[in-house]
Order: structure tokens, then C-alpha cells, then sequence
């Protein structure tokens, strides 16, 4: 197979995910920039009925392996196979999700190809074919730009929310194949049972996120922000603090040693605003602080600033949105 770039799409619970659209169609834009094909691999239960969609984002052909035992992702299966499919591309760069799985796949299928993997990547150019990827150092206080040598594999997870989707065009469908490579005996002793997918909106990929801080002073109290969210269609996250306090589970956490999040709007209740959070969220698009001290850290960072009381503020604006929700519809 003619060199191409590849896209690992990830998929779940019957759908592809959206960073799956945004890293296909960065990799269109690099493959036009190479003069190169966009290929995908894609793995996953049920994911030949869909692959075709691909196509909509640039992707030409997509290399599929569908079967039930691959529904949930764990790395001793995933890795081999994708290993397998990215080899019959011999592809000039690879893409895949700066997703929790992608960033576990990402890394071991690097070392399984022995190639240099850039994580969590917020911008990719290429200049007279060669690539150069942007990516955060120092939990996100400065960035750096890593170029790779001619002749060697770029392996590049994309961080969600931050390349932006093409607009899908629905006249082209991706060429399906299906591959058969076999699916390796997990020697693994964790198995993968469910995903929560109890309708909240999964925070890497929210465009708006309310979190609260050490400042909610207890976990009942999240039922506010759980109302304002619900009203704005965005997601509940949380400080450090307040997961250490058991408030809220790891899942919610946003920063150094939670997630990664990039929505267009982030509210901080109740947070200080210290370094290892803002590395989780310093790159929203428009960041909301409500704090009582005008004098907290998250202000510096924050576009809009206010100080005031939490539980004065938030039933109250929780009201004006509803208000302004029901004058509209
Ligand atoms: C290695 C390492 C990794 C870490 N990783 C993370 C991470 O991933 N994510 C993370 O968040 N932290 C992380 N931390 C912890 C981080 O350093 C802070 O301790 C934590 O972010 C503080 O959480 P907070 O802002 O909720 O609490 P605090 O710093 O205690 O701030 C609470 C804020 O609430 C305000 N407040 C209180 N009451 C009210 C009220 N009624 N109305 C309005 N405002 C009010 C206060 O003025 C204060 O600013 C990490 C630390 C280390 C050392």
C-alpha cells in the first residue's frame, strides 16, 4: 500500500466518538499538506456498519476489525491489532485521540512500532514535508514543538475539543475493508465491563463545563451545579479538593492528574485556581471564576471574574438562566 496518513478512530458504545471526526479531519488537512491518502483503522463491536461515516471527514478507506470480544478497549488485544492493521498501511504519520484509551493505545503502540510518540497534541503544521506537533510541557505552563527526522514514523494523539471538525460532507462514505486479524487471548485480569453512560456529558468532550471546588463545602451541594449544567447542557467537573474530599468521583476531576478539558466555556465555583488545575483547563476557550476572594489565583486566568458568594450567586443565576431559557423557546 502506497504511503498514506492514518487515523485510529475510536469507538464506543456503538458510535464513533467526535475527537474520532476531529483527528480525521486534522488528518485530512496533513495529508493534503503531504499530498498524501487519509486512511483509518477502526476497531471496536459494530464498528463495520459505521466506518463508512469516516468519509464524511476526509478519510478515503477505513481497515476494519469488528467483533464482540473488541466492544470494550484493553490493551492486550486492542494494541496487537492495531499494531497488524497500521502495518498493512505503512503509514507516513499516524493520528489517534488524546482520549484516555488513545493516550494508553498511543503510547504502547509506539513502543510496540519503536517510534517516537507526541502526546496530547493541541496543533500539528507541516512545512515542506516535514511534521511539527505543539504539545504542552510543565503540566501545561509553557508548550513545545517537537519536529521528527526525515525518514522516521510522527505517532501524534490529538487533544479533544481544540482541532476543529471539518464540515462533513455527506456525499462520500469511506471504503470499508474488513481484515481479519486475530484477536489475541487477553492474558489481562481485568476485563473491561461497562462504560458509564448514564446520559451526563463526558467531560473531555463538553463545550461547556460548571466545576466545583473545595468552596461547595460539601457534596450535596453539587445538586446546584448539577442544575445549572443540566439547564446549559454542560458538564460537572471538580477540583482536586473536592474529589480528594470524596464529593465527587476521579472521573470529574479536571487537571495535572485528571483530565485534560478544552469547552468553550469553563466555570470555576468555588476553586483557587492552582497550578496543577489550571494545567487541566488553562486552555479553555472563555474561563468564569466565582470566588468570595478577589484576591484567588483563578482570577489571572479567568475572562470574566466574580466575586462573590457561590450560594448566593449560583441559585441566582441558575434562575436568570431559566428565566431567559423559557422567554426563548
Ligand atoms: C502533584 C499534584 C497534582 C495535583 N493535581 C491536581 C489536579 O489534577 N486537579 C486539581 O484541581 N488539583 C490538583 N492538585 C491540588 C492543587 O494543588 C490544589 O490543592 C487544588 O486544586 C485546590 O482545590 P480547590 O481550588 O478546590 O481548593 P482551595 O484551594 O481550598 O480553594 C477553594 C476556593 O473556594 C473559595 N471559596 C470558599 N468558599 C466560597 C464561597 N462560599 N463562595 C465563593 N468562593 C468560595 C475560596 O476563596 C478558595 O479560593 C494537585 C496537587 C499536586 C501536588
Amino acid at each position: 500500500m502506497a504511503k498514506c496518513v492514518c487515523v485510529i478512530a475510536e469507538f464506543r458504545n456503538g458510535n464513533f466518538r467526535r475527537v474520532s471526526f476531529e483527528v480525521a479531519s486534522e488528518g485530512k488537512r496533513v495529508a493534503d499538506a503531504l499530498g498524501l491518502e487519509l486512511y483509518g483503522v477502526a476497531v471496536g463491536s459494530g464498528v463495520a456498519s459505521k466506518a463508512a461515516e469516516l468519509g464524511r471527514y476526509g478519510v478515503r478507506k477505513v481497515l476494519v476489525r469488528d467483533d464482540p470480544a473488541l466492544e470494550n478497549y484493553l490493551a492486550e488485544t486492542h494494541v496487537p491489532i492495531v499494531a497488524e492493521m497500521v502495518g498493512r498501511l505503512d503509514p507516513a504519520v499516524i493520528l489517534l485521540p488524546a482520549s484516555v484509551d488513545g493516550k494508553d493505545l498511543g503510547s504502547r503502540l509506539g513502543a510496540k512500532l519503536r517510534v517516537a510518540l507526541v502526546q496530547d497534541v493541541v496543533q500539528i503544521v507541516c512545512e515542506d514535508g516535514r511534521v511539527r506537533a505543539k504539545w504542552p510541557i510543565f503540566a501545561g505552563k509553557c508548550f513545545a514543538w517537537s519536529e521528527w527526522l526525515g525518514g522516521t514514523l510522527p505517532v501524534i494523539s490529538c487533544r479533544p475539543n481544540v482541532m476543529s471538525c471539518r464540515e462533513p460532507d455527506d456525499s462520500f462514505a469511506a471504503e470499508v475493508e474488513n481484515v481479519d486479524v486475530p484477536i489475541p487471548q487477553a492474558r489481562s485480569h481485568v476485563k473491561a465491563i461497562d462504560y458509564d453512560t448514564s446520559g451526563k456529558v463526558e467531560l473531555s468532550e463538553a463545550e461547556i463545563i460548571i466545576s466545583g471546588g473545595r468552596g461547595m463545602k460539601e457534596a450535596s451541594n453539587y445538586s446546584m451545579l448539577e442544575e445549572l449544567a443540566q439547564l446549559l447542557g454542560a458538564a460537572v467537573g471538580a477540583s482536586r479538593a473536592a474529589v480528594d474530599s470524596g464529593w465527587r468521583p476521579h472521573s470529574d476531576q479536571v487537571g495535572q492528574t485528571g483530565k485534560v478539558v478544552n469547552p468553550d466555556l469553563y466555570i470555576a465555583v468555588g476553586i483557587s485556581g492552582a497550578i496543577q488545575h489550571l494545567a487541566g483547563m488553562g486552555s479553555s476557550k472563555y474561563i468564569v471564576a466565582i470566588n468570595r476572594d478577589p484576591d484567588a489565583p483563578i482570577f489571572s486566568k479567568a475572562d470574566y471574574g466574580i466575586v462573590e458568594d457561590l450560594f448566593k450567586f449560583i441559585p441566582a443565576f441558575t434562575e436568570e438562566v431559566r428565566k431567559h431559557k423559557s422567554t426563548c423557546s
